[in-house]
């Protein structure tokens, strides 16, 4: 396994280097905006063997300085502050990771001279990520995540594109107090709204209903519309090291109790439950939820669909039952706005509901 990573490493070096040099500090007017480029890994830094592959590739082996020196014109942009976070594949992001990536973001933009940030990241978790640190920046510096579906390695590669956008992006006056947001395929969207909707497709992420708040195409930015709820500044969240245990758990047909019930004996604190249609949830399920509720768990009730909000049930069932219900988060949001308001101090359905509402 260690030969395999470190050909492939080899291998993308080997692609990359034909590039000319790093741009930096030196080669960039001072007048210009200093962004931080802050790498965790991903596809935007992955590797294959050659050039048609973009399958088979590992994730996160190529370091920020080879993800900067194939985009010269970042120098045009940005005096570029590179550093290397992380180098993991996304979906094997975790929590201690999440901590040391929204304190250094935190650290970095309450310098003067850093203007904003830009996150290197994979785009199995990045929407997580980015919900995470839109709800923990304490500052209005713009900070944008961006990606890649093709590895660094493959042919048309979309990384140095889209980091050039965001770097774009995170330069842009306009930027400021948007909340943390994604750059990626020339759209601008807000970390509360963005989703990965594809596979394999270069425009894999949208806003679904919602929409994209703007867009960056060859050096320009502009937003059509803005954020609402709030964020960054205004959000009572504190990026710590304590993470309440928050579970997913998904309804559909023929579903049993069996992990909402291992979950409660385990001492979760909370359970997002992705329901089907508009959070509907098979009675079996139902029934083991609402034991966990009356234990103290808190259960928030969200939409496997994809789109959409799930309004909350009123007397009928919430009420009764003690759940919470996500509006328009999707379940892996949910449980990023439910695992911080627990550590918070959030606690019973009615303050929690009040938390899912506002943000
Ligand atoms: N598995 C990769 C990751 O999330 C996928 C990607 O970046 O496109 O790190």
């Amino acid at each position: 396994m260690a030969a395999r990573r470190a050909s492939l490493t080899i291998a993308a070096m080997n692609t990359l280097t034909s590039s000319s040099a790093t741009p930096s500090d030196e080669g960039a007017s001072p007048q210009l905006p200093r962004i931080a480029v802050l790498a965790t890994g991903g596809t935007i830094a992955g590797a294959a063997a050659d050039a048609t592959n973009t399958s088979g590739y590992q994730a996160g082996v190529v370091g920020v300085d080879q993800l900067l020196a194939v985009v010269p014109a970042l120098s045009t942009v940005a005096r570029i502050a590179p550093e290397q976070i992380a180098s993991v594949d996304s979906k094997d992001m975790a929590m201690p990771l999440w901590t040391t990536l929204a304190q250094r973001i935190n650290t970095l933009l309450a310098e003067d001279d850093v203007d904003g940030v830009v996150v290197t990241h994979g785009t199995d978790t990045l929407e997580e990520t980015a919900y995470l640190l839109h709800l923990t920046i304490k500052s209005d510096k713009p900070v944008v995540l961006t990606a890649a579906m093709r590895p660094a390695s493959a042919l048309s590669a979309d990384g140095p594109l889209n980091l050039l956008n965001a770097v774009t992006v995170a330069a842009n006056a306009g930027s400021r107090g948007q909340g943390v947001l994604v750059a990626f395929n020339n759209k601008i969207h807000s970390a509360r709204d963005v989703v990965k909707t594809s596979t394999y497709a270069v425009d894999a992420f949208q806003s679904p209903e919602i929409g994209a708040l703007g867009w960056v195409q060859d050096g320009r930015v502009e937003f059509q519309r803005s954020v609402v709820r709030p964020h960054t500044l205004a959000a009572e969240f504190v990026i710590g090291a304590n993470w309440p245990h928050v579970e997913v758990v998904v309804s559909y047909a023929g579903v049993s109790r069996i992990t909402v019930d291992a979950l409660v004996a385990a001492g979760v604190r909370g359970i997002v439950v992705a329901g089907t249609g508009n959070g509907s949830i098979h009675a079996s399920l139902q029934q083991a939820l609402a034991y966990a509720a009356s234990q103290g768990v808190a259960v928030v009730r969200s939409s496997r669909v994809g789109s959409g909000h799930v309004m909350r049930n009123g007397a009928a069932a919430d009420d009764a039952l003690g759940f919470i219900s996500a509006g328009s988060l999707n379940p892996y949001k949910a449980r990023v706005l439910l695992m911080l308001a627990l550590a918070a101090g959030g606690t019973g359905p009615v303050a929690l509901q009040k938390t899912f509402d506002t943000y």
